[in-house]
């Protein structure tokens, strides 16, 4: 990822310094006056910004090949500053997947102030019949929350650009390495960096990616005032993560793959979403997109019920049962609760970077659990 380059560069710290200090006091008061008169380009205060966080801005804007980063204190900080600080009362802003649910309900929140929404949940690149005049924002999300359905990213970001209406893309799934929505003209790219980024489950952080100019605004209006500001300890800790990343998805990916055959060999399986499992890899729509495979996918266990779902999750050992996903670890949730009734039900799991040997034998322990009937209440 490069040496570090900024100040304090003299010693030679292979690994980028930590700039733990909130200001930065400045040689005179005219030259203090200058540079807070362009906080987004100087350090003045690390609500602002701060050489460590920054190092780390660069390194995402590159990988993602945007001009311009900002690093947030979270995925939802990140989300946040998009929403709350580019648009206005009056305007409508057009889902498209099935999001990230804290997103949708953010923007539940902000019908308070007029902010209007709309959520097609159906992976769709027809679009046109749902933008409005007071369309002023398209999210998209690819693949999507849960069912992990895949967009076509490019056909979506033409139509939005015929009607003048700013992108935003949820690129976490894929990290910057497996996606690149810039490339297929998206606007804007938010990152949740507590997942494969960060890829330790030790730190919370965020991103958004794109123009300078649009970048500026994010600064202004959705960083600075809003405070979701990540430390410099943080920034270290996401730019460790970085280290290992392109070593790491490859795993992630060798073993999800692994994974998904045997998961589909199953009888208690009926459907298993991932863009491996959905598609043909060889389908241009998933090899125009993706240069890789996360290892976030779902599955649908026949009879679902909330009973046989606790019964399959509570029998793994190596499947730590949480939300999150994205670092060593491998976990396993459901977003079914005790009144849902569904034919079959969703269980998701982050698949990990233990031996996928052993990942593979604990699930069995779950469908082992699942045919042993024992304890179960009688059929009828
Ligand atoms: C986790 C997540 C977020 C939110 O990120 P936080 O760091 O938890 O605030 C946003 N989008 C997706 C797809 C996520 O998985």
């Amino acid at each position: 990822m490069g040496a570090w380059d900024g100040p304090g560069a003299g010693p030679g710290a292979v690994a980028p310094p930590i700039y733990q200090t909130s200001l930065f006091a400045k040689p005179s008061f005219e030259e203090f006056v200058r540079q807070q008169a362009a906080e987004h380009e100087n350090f003045v205060y690390s609500r602002g910004t701060n050489p460590t966080v920054a190092f780390l801005e660069e390194r995402l804007a590159l990988l993602e090949g945007g001009e311009a980063a900002k690093c947030f204190a979270s995925g939802m900080g990140a989300i946040g500053a998009v929403l709350a600080g580019l648009l206005r009362g009056g305007d409508h802003v057009l889902f498209v997947n099935t999001i990230y649910g804290p997103t949708t309900e953010l923007a539940a929140h902000l019908e308070r102030f007029g902010i209007r929404h709309t959520v097609l949940t159906e992976p769709t690149a027809d679009i046109e019949a749902h933008i409005r005049d007071d369309t002023a924002l398209i999210y998209l999300e690819s693949p999507g929350t849960m069912l992990m359905k895949v967009l076509d990213v490019p056909a979506l970001t033409t139509v939005a650009r015929r009607h003048g209406i700013r992108t935003v893309m949820d690129n976490t799934w894929s990290t910057p390495l497996f996606q690149k929505p810039l490339a297929a003209g998206v606007d804007l790219v938010v990152h949740s960096l507590t997942k494969y980024v960060g890829g330790h489950s030790d730190v919370l952080g965020g991103a958004v990616i794109g123009s300078r100019d649009t970048l500026r605004e994010v600064f202004y209006q959705g960083h600075q005032l809003f405070g979701a500001v990540m430390s410099a300890m943080e920034a270290s800790l996401v730019l460790r993560g970085l280290r290992t990343l392109p070593v790491r998805m490859e795993e992630h990916q060798r073993n999800a793959l692994r994974v998904i055959d045997h998961l589909r060999a199953q009888p208690e399986v009926v459907a298993v979403h991932h863009p491996y499992a959905d598609h043909d890899p060889a389908e241009e729509l998933i090899t125009a997109q993706f240069s890789g495979f996360s290892g976030l996918l779902s599955f649908e266990l026949r009879d679902g019920t909330f009973a046989r779902v606790a019964r399959f999750v509570d029998a793994l050992e190596l499947f730590r049962i949480g939300p999150s996903w994205g670092g060593y670890e491998s976990l396993v949730t459901s977003p079914l609760r005790p009144t849902d009734d569904p034919a079959s039900a969703l269980v998701r799991i982050s698949v990990g970077l233990e031996d996928v040997r052993s990942q593979i034998a604990d699930l069995d322990r779950g469908f082992a659990r699942l045919a042993d009937r024992t304890g179960e209440p009688a059929d009828g």
